[in-house]
């Protein structure tokens, strides 16, 4: 296979391998278990998410059903909310195609039909910014059940 393209490193150094195609977009697993999803950019891919594997999940709020499937597969990225890197977990189960994903301090978002973890990410940030794009801060603003960022939370807020 020769190809003109520029390809992609993992953050393990790993070159990730592209077959030919005509896609603007692709995801990748590598060796290294990350999930990582490539754009055509020019003459070369960029990545343009990367999920990385994660053991076990730290944070409660996810189904038990979930929690509790040893195939289910766990992944963490990084989302830019409000200036500051938040880590999102996902909980991904290949056999049912569900996902469910978490931000820290936010509801528990539950996904179908989902085809791999890297779906369920696009799915979330797509999701999360339009809503965060109609929830502009304003007075009739709920912070307590508007999905799913109300920002950071001060311990006593006068209301
Ligand atoms: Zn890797």
């Amino acid at each position: 296979m020769t190809t003109n393209w520029t390809s992609p490193v993992c953050v393990c150094g790993r070159l990730l391998e592209l077959e030919r195609n005509d896609r603007a977009a692709v995801d990748l697993a590598c060796l290294c278990e990350r999930r990582i999803e490539v754009r055509r950019a020019g003459g070369s891919w960029l990545i343009a998410a990367m999920l990385a594997p994660e053991r076990s999940v730290p944070i409660s709020g996810f189904s038990r059903e979930l929690r509790l499937d040893p195939r289910a597969q766990r992944f963490y990225f990084s989302h830019s909310i409000g200036g500051s890197e938040i880590p999102v977990h996902i909980v991904y189960s290949e056999s049912l195609r569900v996902a469910e994903v978490k931000a820290a301090g936010m509801k528990v978002s539950a996904l179908v039909e989902v085809d791999g973890p890297l779906d369920a990410r696009r799915r979330w940030v797509e999701r999360f910014e339009a809503l965060r794009r109609h929830s502009k801060p304003g007075p009739n603003r709920r912070p307590s059940d508007s999905f799913p960022w109300s920002g950071p939370r001060p311990a006593a807020r006068p209301s």
